[in-house]
């Protein structure tokens, strides 16, 4: 646990005791702070009261005691509208931070110069998160992975100057760390998402901007428009940039030629790194994470052996275009992450003959955007709220099922892979759908699928 020493003795407000609120709480008391803590979920309060933490119905407090705000990412700050607490904080002039924040200051307070390494983007956030830590860790160094990937940041051990941070950053985290400062600030990629809570693509943008305008080194994605200005703007700013591309060579920065990472410096390109080979790194999309990873090891000090011998061994993770079960010809992916179109986009790029399940609760766009896609589909399995939308997209272009659900779809689509003569064939799940409407999340989606393909008469299973 990281104890927030730079509140001690102070009153500190905080809501949103899920998950990392409850790990926030524990750390500022740990560190000496005074905290009233609250949550609309009763449980979840005697949970805290239980664990020691000071609660207290936010609505009664005085709020001019307060030193500062913690507020839970997953509680509303500006968009549809702001959450009560939000309200009230601003009343009083109490400033509103976040668990990332308060890491930062702790950092700043006792090992400035330890590396940090943030990262954010719409999509491939964990992937590259949990590929730099384990380029770290396999390395040999001290390695604290956490964030918006799981394990809440304040859990991690404290900041001390050769311990390395690799820290996922959702767009909420940001917009809760304002003198978010890491060593290396990776921003992937943008594309509309989130947008129910951010209001617009340019507030979207502007929070994610925000990470890398405080970076000693900004690793900044340049292949949508919105990352291309921000990385103009940070130039413009003096601020030290590393551009990266998956489908354009650049004269300066790190970019992806086929399965190749290439590093070009003054119009000169050699190749750093070949994903050849490397299973759980297919795909374009994979190859501007590990640019991205290899930028940011690069700039903490990581040689290029250490880093090749960590891509080569990256395990991958579960969810993202994980072959999870062969038969015969047909692979069984599970990329239940997918949750939208974007999100899918790479692992339908990734096979040829594709057995797609689809569907799910559906994200605005629909699967239009896939359309380049459908050649490579050999048939459509629907499930969810989606299917009907999906039915209509897919029109006459590829031939489909309304599954309903997925056990089904899985069945129906290994029966017809079978008989595929196809080299190489996938049965795959890449919903590009949220999984509410029929799962928790999509790992209890994941975890399904892979039960529904375990079930199949003579599958191997690859997990
Ligand atoms: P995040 O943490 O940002 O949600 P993940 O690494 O978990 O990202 O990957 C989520 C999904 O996005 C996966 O299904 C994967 O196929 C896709 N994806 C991964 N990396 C990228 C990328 N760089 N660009 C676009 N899509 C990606």
């Amino acid at each position: 646990m990281i104890p927030v020493t730079t509140f001690s003795g102070k009153k500190v407000a905080l809501f949103g005791l899920g998950g990392s609120g409850l790990a926030t709480a524990q750390a500022l008391v740990a560190g000496g702070a005074i905290v009233t803590a609250w949550d609309d979920n009763p449980d979840s309060v005697a949970k805290a009261a239980a664990a020691g933490i000071g609660t207290g119905d936010l609505h009664q407090a005085d709020w001019a005691d307060f030193s500062a705000f913690v507020l839970s990412p997953g509680v509303p700050l500006t968009h549809p509208k702001p959450h009560w607490t939000v309200d009230l904080a601003h009343a009083a002039g109490v400033e509103i931070i976040g668990d990332v924040e308060l890491f930062v200051r702790e950092r700043r307070a006792h090992a400035p110069g330890c590396p940090f390494i943030a990262i954010t983007g719409t999509n491939g956030k964990s992937t590259t998160t949990a590929l730099i830590a384990h380029i770290l860790k396999s390395s040999g160094r001290d390695t604290q992975l956490g964030g918006n990937i799981g394990t809440a940041v304040m859990t991690l051990d404290p900041p001390a100057p050769d311990r390395f941070y690799v820290v996922e950053c959702s767009s909420y985290q940001i917009d809760l760390a304002p003198t978010i400062n890491p060593s290396a600030g990776i921003l992937l990629n943008l594309t509309p998402d989130h947008l129910d809570r951010h209001g617009s693509m340019e507030h979207y943008a502007d929070i994610k901007e925000r990470l890398i305008a405080g970076s000693d080194t900004a690793i900044v994605g340049v292949d949508d428009v919105y990352t291309e200005a921000i990385a103009d703007r940070a130039t413009l700013a003096g601020q030290h940039v590393i551009r990266i591309a998956r489908h354009r060579a650049l004269g300066e920065g790190l970019f992806a030629d086929g399965t190749r990472v290439m590093r070009a410096e003054g119009g000169l390109a050699a190749e750093i790194a070949d994903l050849d080979g490397i299973a759980t790194l297919r795909g374009s999309h994979n190859a501007q994470n590990a640019a991205a990873a290899i930028a940011a090891c690069l700039s903490v000090g990581v040689s290029e052996s250490e880093i090749l011998a960590g891509l080569s061994s990256f395990p991958g993770l579960k969810h993202r275009m994980q072959p999870v079960g062969r038969k015969g010809s047909v692979v069984f992916v599970n990329d239940s992450k997918a949750t939208n179109a974007d999100a899918a986009a790479p692992a339908l790029s990734s096979y040829e003959r594709i057995y797609w399940i689809a569907g799910g609760l559906p994200k605005e766009g629909g699967i239009t955007t896939l359309a380049p896609f459908f050649p490579k589909v050999a048939k459509a399995y629907l499930i969810g709220e989606a299917a009907p939308a999906f039915a209509a997209t897919l029109g006459e272009a590829v031939a489909f099922e309304i599954s309903g659900t997925l056990e089904r779809a899985v069945a129906h689509a290994a029966a017809d892979a079978a008989s595929d003569t196809a080299e190489l064939s996938a049965v795959m799940l890449s919903p590009a759908c949220a999984s509410f409407d029929q799962y928790k999340n999509f790992e209890v989606r994941g975890d399904a699928f892979v039960s529904h393909v375990a079930a199949i008469d003579g599958v191997t299973m690859l997990i």
